[in-house]
């Protein structure tokens, strides 16, 4: 089946507790109509901040129920294609992102998305359009829409994109996944606090993973192999995207962590997602090639 899951369907934070909008099934496509992470509310680059209402920040479209997702089992959601509005926006100021400290005041940005490049200043950027909010919820605390965590969430992770595999763990029956938070292009670290913003749909479809033991949340893409960790301490998520590397090599390939060590620091490329949520996010990329030659398939 494929459905369509409107952008007047959003939640504010991944929880057991949200009512699902629609129930799925396994192998089931998708497409999640999304609005920005200010939910649409900025269309104007001299626009009152104090007019926005805060409460509607990070906004996330969903959940769906996937029928047969067990706690225990893990959630494969391919990322079949993300469409983009033609317009972002971009935010930052006081106490907003790496910087905020130092800015004096809000500063906003129309963004227009064309051809495949974002017009920023005299620029035209490449795009990289990619999903900031995507995950499930939690087993039984609700995690605001705007953390990241082991459920996923505000992760803000680039490799998050188009073609690629998100692995996350189903922790209450039917895993109660939503997704939002576009982003038309964002470097690692998002350090100004936002991505350009931007409304859009994306298209995902579902498998349920009954076997697997991973340690989740995790990418796989046509080049890579990703674990993914947040902490409010960056230098304790980077530690905890290593760990989960070598988990993972543990689990699925039986290499010894002296070996995971090694290859790791030969091969591995250790990255920031971002360093402006309440958690901050790092990955752990290996070459898929290195993995396949030891037998992994997926
Ligand atoms: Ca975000
Ligand atoms: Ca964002």
């Amino acid at each position: 089946m494929s459905a369509t899951i409107a952008k007047t369907n959003v939640i504010y934070a991944m929880s057991p507790h949200n009512p699902p909008v629609q129930t799925l099934q396994d192998g089931d496509t998708a497409v999640f109509v999304t609005c920005d992470c200010f939910e649409d509310q900025i269309t104007r680059e001299d626009q009152d901040f104090g007019g926005i209402d805060w409460d509607r920040i990070n906004p996330a479209t969903g959940p769906v129920y996937i029928e047969g997702a067990e706690p225990g089992d893990l959630l494969a959601v391919h990322i079949e294609h993300i469409q983009l509005a033609d317009q972002g926006v971009m935010t930052t100021g006081p106490n907003l992102g790496v910087m905020g400290p130092s800015l004096e005041r809000n500063v906003v940005r129309m963004v227009p998305v064309r051809d495949g490049k974002a017009v920023f200043a005299d620029f035209e950027l490449p795009i990289n359009p990619m999903i900031g909010v995507i995950g499930t919820a939690p087993a039984e605390e609700d995690i605001s829409c705007g953390t990241p965590g082991p459920h996923g969430g505000n992760m803000d992770c680039k490799r998050i994109t188009e073609g690629a595999h998100l692995i996350l763990p189903v922790n209450v029956k039917g895993a109660l996944f939503a997704l939002g938070d576009l982003h038309a292009a964002m470097g690692d670290g998002e350090v100004g606090v936002c991505g350009v913003e931007i409304a859009g749909a994306v298209t995902v479809s579902f498998r349920v993973l009954k076997d697997k033991r991973w340690p989740v949340p995790m990418v796989m893409d046509n080049e890579r192999v990703m674990t993914i960790a947040s902490h409010e301490d960056l230098d304790l998520a980077a530690e905890a995207a290593v760990y989960h590397m070598a988990e993972f090599l543990a689990e699925e390939l039986g290499m010894d962590r002296g070996e995971a060590a090694l290859l790791m620091t030969a091969a591995g490329q250790l990255a920031i997602c971002q360093v402006v949520d309440p958690k901050k996010t790092v990955r752990m990329e290996l070459p898929r090639w290195i993995l396949e030659r030891k037998g992994f398939r997926w």
